[in-house]
This record gives C-alpha cells, sequence and structure tokens, in this order.
C-alpha cells in the first residue's frame, strides 16, 4: 500500500533543505538510525516554496538522538521530542509514534473523544496514521531521497486537496484544532478542501471550545500574521470558526456585512497582508487591537448613552472587551497592555495644540497607534483630515512643527 516516489520522480532536490537539516539526517542514518523530512517542509518543497522550518522523524527514539547530537535538548510532555539548536535554527526531530491502539493502552482520550496524551513509539507506518491530512503525510527518506507515500498524498498534492487521514468528524473530534489547520493550510497553500472535509467542519465549529485558551491563542497567531488573514478570515466565518475564537467580534460585524469593504477590521487584514507581501512585519497586538476594536467602540458607545464620559466610557468598554475575549484566546499581559494603550492614545490624538503633540510623538506605541488613526480615517471612524496633519507634523522640522501646535487667534 505505500508508494515509493524515486528521486527521479519527485521534484525535491537537497539544494532547498537546510544545512542543518541534512546535517541531522546524515548524522541518524550514519548512526543506523532511519531519518525522514516530514510534514510541512516535504509539502512546501514539493511546491518549490522555502519552508517556515524543517521536522524530521525517525526510529531513534529521544534519549537515543540525543546522545547522538550534542546540541539536542529534549521537550514536551504529552509527547516527547529531540530539540537539535544550530545557533538560532531548531530543527525538531520526533520518534515514529505508535497509533496509541487501546491494545498498548496509551493513548487517553477524553468523553468527545479527543486526544488528551499519547506516549507510544512506532513504525512510521503506525506514524502516518496520526498526522492530519495526506499533503502533511510525506516522508522524504534520506537514505535514496526517495518520498515515501502511504495516504496517496502526492496524488492529493498534484491535484491541490487537502484530504483528512481517515474519517473526518472522527479526525475533527480527536483534535479539534484541525479545524483551524484545515482552513489555514487552504488559504495559505490555495489548496482545496475535500468535500468531505468540508462536510464535516459544517456545524462543528462548536468542538473548539474544548480547547485551552493559550493554545488557541497561538493558532490564531497562524491564521493571521502570515500573510494570508484576509482570506483566512472570511474561510472562517465561511465555517462558524470565527464566533468561536471572537464572539464579540462576530457579533458587531452582523449589522455591518452590508458595509463589509469600510469595515476597519477588514482593512487591517489587508494592510498586514500586504505588509508581509513587502517584507514588513506585524505583530499581534496590533492585529487583537484591531479585531476587537467594533466591540469596544459599540460598547462604549452604549455607555455614553447611558450617560458616562467618553474617556471612562472607552476605559471601561477596553477592560471588558478584554476580559472576555482572554476566555478564547488566553493573550501574554505585554500583548494586552500592548492593545489598551494603543487604544488609550486614540483620544489623544485630537489636542494639536500646545505641547501634547510632541509628547505624544515621544510615546513608545506612537507608531502604531498612528498606523490605527489611519486605519480609523480609511474607514470613516475619524476626520481623515486629523491623520493628514498628524502625517504632516511627523515630518516637519522642529520649527514648523511649534509653528503647527501653535493656538491660532
Ligand atoms: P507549517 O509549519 O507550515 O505551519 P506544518 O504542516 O509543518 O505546517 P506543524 O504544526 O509544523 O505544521 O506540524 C508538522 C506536522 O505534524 C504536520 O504536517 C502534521 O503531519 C503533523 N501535525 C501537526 N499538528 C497536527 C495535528 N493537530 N493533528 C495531526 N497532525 C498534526
Ligand atoms: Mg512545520
Amino acid at each position: 500500500k505505500v508508494k515509493i516516489y524515486a528521486r527521479s520522480e519527485h521534484t525535491i532536490s537537497r539544494a532547498q533543505i537546510s544545512d542543518n537539516a541534512l546535517k541531522v539526517l546524515y548524522r541518524l542514518q550514519k548512526e543506523g538510525f532511519e531519518a525522514y523530512l516530514v510534514g510541512g517542509c516535504v509539502r512546501d518543497l514539493l511546491l518549490g516554496r522555502e519552508p517556515k522550518d524543517f521536522d524530521v522523524v525517525t526510529n531513534a527514539d529521544p534519549e537515543q538522538v540525543r546522545k547522538v547530537f550534542r546540541n539536542c535538548r529534549i521537550i514536551g510532555r504529552r509527547f516527547r521530542l529531540a530539540h537539535v539548536h544550530f545557533g538560532r535554527e531548531v530543527i525538531e526531530v520526533a520518534t515514529f509514534r505508535g497509533d496509541g491502539t487501546a491494545q498498548n493502552d496509551a493513548q487517553v482520550l477524553n468523553q468527545e473523544g479527543r486526544v488528551l496524551r499519547d506516549n507510544v513509539y512506532g513504525t512510521i507506518e503506525e506514524d502516518v496514521w496520526r498526522r492530519d491530512f495526506t499533503v502533511n503525510a510525506l516522508y522524504y527518506n534520506i537514505k535514496d531521497f526517495s518520498v515515501a507515500d502511504y495516504v496517496q498524498g502526492m496524488e492529493d498534492h498534484r491535484n491541490g486537496i487537502l484530504r483528512l487521514i481517515g474519517e473526518p468528524s472522527t479526525r475533527f473530534r480527536e483534535d479539534p484544532v484541525r479545524m483551524l489547520r484545515a482552513v489555514r493550510f487552504a488559504v495559505k497553500l490555495g489548496f482545496k478542501l475535500h468535500p468531505d472535509c468540508q462536510q464535516a467542519l459544517h456545524g462543528a465549529a462548536a468542538l473548539l471550545s474544548s480547547i485551552p485558551a493559550a493554545r488557541l491563542y497561538d493558532e490564531v497567531l497562524k491564521l493571521f500574521l502570515y500573510g494570508y488573514a484576509l482570506q483566512t478570515f472570511e474561510m472562517l466565518r465561511h465555517y462558524g470558526l470565527f464566533q468561536v475564537l471572537f464572539p464579540d467580534t462576530e457579533r458587531s460585524l452582523a449589522d455591518q456585512d452590508n458595509d463589509f469593504p469600510r469595515m476597519l477590521l477588514v482593512r487591517a487584514l489587508q494592510n498586514s497582508d500586504n505588509r508581509i507581501a513587502d517584507g514588513k512585519t506585524v505583530t499581534a497586538y496590533f492585529l487583537f487591537a484591531a479585531l476587537l476594536w467594533e466591540p469596544v467602540r459599540l460598547s462604549a458607545l452604549q455607555k455614553m448613552r447611558e450617560g458616562q464620559v467618553e474617556y471612562m466610557a472607552y476605559q471601561d468598554a477596553a477592560n471588558e472587551v478584554i476580559a472576555r475575549q482572554v476566555r478564547y484566546t488566553a493573550m501574554p499581559r505585554h500583548i494586552s497592555l500592548a492593545i489598551r494603550e494603543v487604544w488609550a492614545l486614540q483620544p489623544k490624538f485630537t489636542t494639536r495644540v500646545g505641547s501634547k503633540p510632541s509628547r505624544l510623538l515621544l510615546h513608545p506605541r506612537f507608531r502604531a497607534s498612528f498606523d490605527f488613526l489611519l486605519l480609523r480615517a480609511e474607514t470613516g471612524g475619524v476626520d481623515a483630515e486629523l491623520a493628514q496633519w498628524w502625517q504632516a507634523y511627523q515630518n516637519a522640522d522642529e520649527n514648523e512643527q511649534r509653528k503647527m501646535t501653535q493656538p491660532s487667534r
């Protein structure tokens, strides 16, 4: 049932593989172990793309791996892995994982059928079945540079199809994060979800609520910070997944769908995709500030209708929205602080006279806050003229800046 694609039958060349990953593979082989590249890197190499990282699997157990490499650390609780360090590059080396069938009693499921722990080592044939998609289960063998394919992943790869290994709804129940991975890979690779996978996704979003909020935060960053945020957002909404991650935001979107292109959130996602295309970076806190802005704004407006002053209304709304959001995607403290700062600086942009503008310019969060102001201006949330003034003010020399902030009489 395994199909072996010889070196001449696929396009992966060693020139595409990082030197450190090759070192690890060759070294394991030299010590008499099997060694393969597997997962996203093989999938990406077949597309001619540069992989984010290189994952190695072997029949050596983590202790044996450690004995082979000096620069090696063992990590992981649910499943132990070896990390081989080369300066900043880390090559992850995993041992083939067993199928965790009841007989060896090492896989623990909860009532919903989610895998809580699995600790058995196994063979490559078993390792295949714990992987999510067929295109993620291709093994590049360092011994003869062939690709081993147990699940017709090569064919799916050629056809641009994401197909779950095994029965889709079972695989989603075992680990609901696979639903987010399905969306992420479909968008990033430009692949189609297999119809069975699409069907299993419909109505399954609620499974995600059993996932720890810290893991969902990590997944959200992978979904939105790598250059495909807008399409990802749309596909997540299509399958009802977005509302599980950002329930307040989803609710705030409900009455705005007719004004889609003018939404700050959409513009922010588009901008961050553009930035990444230009080789710039985007930050998690800016993304979250944009994703949660509409709930904050609506909540603040409500509080103002109830008689609160603007400043307090926004501050309370910000605190409430963040307190609710961390139940779904637990963010680190420094992130939630930065989000609040970006929001808190927004009203300060309205002061254009005196010494306050020059002080605002020096605020460590000025740049991000100004970018946020631009977004609001582009989407009609604030006067475009205000944003232009601040743009001019930043570019002006000290003399002009002083003139700009003089009270007009
Ligand atoms: P990328 O690194 O480009 O985001 P990837 O496919 O390498 O994509 P990783 O999270 O690095 O994703 O995982 C490496 C491999 O481990 C996957 O290709 C897949 O075979 C397996 N894997 C990871 N997470 C899961 C999961 N939740 N369920 C099943 N298999 C998984
Ligand atoms: Mg990877």
